[in-house]
């Protein structure tokens, strides 16, 4: 029989000599962000031959999707009960590959529209895995901390990560960090909301609910307004969806600003909590039957709507929005309401008809100082009612895939000069497919 090899306890003293030396990478695309638009364009950019790199400030990949426990694709699909689906590729793959899961997709086709609600956790594997299948290099909590830039070109990125500092140097960038972090920190123009900020909110997953005895979202809604303040809720609607067969409730019932300055955001992130613990009140005492017994079982990650967004070469606008304005760049299409979330007690919600659809110009993609640059998700160019609908995942999603294809097409020229038709084609199934999965 062979004897155990001896445990190994040899050590060895290191120290650092001089000044630390910044790990260098290089790629043909560097993604800042890895969201519903980040990974998207990561996964869309490697099947298309491209050399990737992923990077969030989050240990984890997935951004708010996974991270923030958004639970529901919205903007996916087009209206009515059973409408046909706006976003493909990358979207396909994924929802094939949930849809193979138990429990891990359920489609909801409400009276307006189809919505998607998701497991997170298995969301979070499947861009994992995809990523890893797709050779894609991950740079994990890497927050974006310096740009180079020469002229209209961003040169190279410096990140901080725990274990040191990290460069990308690629030949194109996808700002797809929801904030235009790395637009902003270029030099480039950005918007923010001029007066009132749009709120956020503090996600929860609750355990232990009565899925059978839930209140219909009218009950609740009703109930909210009556008896909201009574508990000291600011916000005085909100949803605490039921996912099927999965035991847990997503609750979406506060209202939480999301200011850009690093003191005041991390104590409106605790004051967010604090909100939702007195929803969670609301709904064990209000309706017993369903939440009387139920826990917090996860807090999200702080749901950030809108905050600063980059100034495109075109800012789609609401009055776009509502025409249904079919741009000769377009590159995403959603129809999804207007949902502005801009004051405390609750949202505008404006609801387009069934055949309405409105699209995404790719000049709202590009930034207007920048040539190897392409925003992608909720940080694109549009007035603030605009971004307010197609910042939802589905087309998040196709926007990211459009950024990918911009930069493949771009090489060492310019997003700017691009050639539209082409790239359109490679995205006719995210423009103009209308064929319905049912
Ligand atoms: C509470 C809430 C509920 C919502 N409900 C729905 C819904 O039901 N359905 C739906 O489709 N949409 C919903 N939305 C909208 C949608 O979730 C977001 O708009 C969308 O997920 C944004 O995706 P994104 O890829 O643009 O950005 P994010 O998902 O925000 O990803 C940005 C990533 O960039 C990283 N990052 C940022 N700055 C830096 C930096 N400096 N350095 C490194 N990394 C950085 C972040 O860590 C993050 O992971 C909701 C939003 C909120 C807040």
């Amino acid at each position: 029989m062979a004897e155990a090899a001896a445990p190994t306890t040899a050590t060895r003293t290191v120290k650092r000599n001089g000044a630390a030396v910044a790990r260098e990478i290089g790629a043909d695309i560097c993604v800042v962000g890895s969201g519903a638009a980040g990974y998207a364009a990561a996964l869309e950019a490697a099947r298309i031959g491209r050399k990737v790199v992923l990077v969030d400030g989050l240990p984890a990949l997935g951004g708010q999707a996974v991270n923030s426990i958004i639970g529901t694709f919205c903007g996916l699909f087009s209206n009515g009960t059973h409408g046909y689906q706006f976003t493909h590729l990358v979207a396909d793959d994924m929802l094939r590959a949930l849809g193979e899961q138990e429990n891990a997709l359920y489609y909801r086709h409400g009276p307006h529209t189809t919505v998607v609600y998701y497991d997170e956790i298995a969301l979070g594997r499947w861009i994992e895995k995809s990523v890893q299948a797709a050779g894609i290099t991950p740079l994990l909590g890497a927050i974006l901390r310096n740009v180079k830039v020469d002229g209209r070109r961003v040169q190279e990125l410096e990140f901080a990560t725990r274990y040191g500092d990290v460069k990308v140097k690629a030949t194109g960038y996808v700002d797809a960090s929801g904030d235009a972090a790395l637009s902003w920190q270029a030099g480039f123009s950005c918007r923010e909301p001029q007066q009132n900020r749009v709120f956020g909110t503090q996600m929860v997953v609750l355990e232990n609910i009565d899925e059978a005895n839930q209140p219909t979202r009218e009950e609740l809604s009703a109930r909210l307004k009556e008896k909201g303040e009574r508990y000291g809720l600011l916000r005085r609607e909100g949803l605490a969806f039921v996912i099927p067969g999965r035991g847990v409730a997503a609750m979406n019932m506060t209202h939480v600003e999301t200011p850009l300055d690093p003191l005041e955001a991390s104590e409106k992130a605790l004051l967010g909590k604090d909100q939702a613990e007195r929803a969670v009140h609301f709904l064990q005492s209000e309706f017993p039957q369903c939440f009387g017994k139920a826990r917090v079982r996860a807090y999200g990650f702080p749901g950030i709507r809108q905050t600063r967004w980059i100034v495109g070469r075109q800012q789609l606008s609401v009055d776009d929005v509502r025409n249904g304005t079919r741009f000769p760049d377009a590159v995403a299409r959603t129809s999804w309401p207007v949902e502005l979330h801009d004051h405390g007690s609750g949202h505008h919600w404006h609801v387009f008809p069934e055949d309405h659809v409105h699209y995404v110009p790719l000049g709202s993609l590009v930034p207007a100082d920048g040539d190897n640059v392409v925003a992608a998700g909720r940080c694109i160019d549009a007035d603030v009612a605009a971004l307010s609908s197609v910042r939802v995942m589905g087309p998040c999603m196709a926007m990211g895939a459009a950024a990918a294809h911009a930069l493949d097409l771009a090489g060492n020229g310019s997003v700017h000069q691009i050639d539209v038709a082409a790239l359109q084609k490679r995205l006719t199934d995210n423009l103009d497919r209308t064929d319905k999965p049912w």
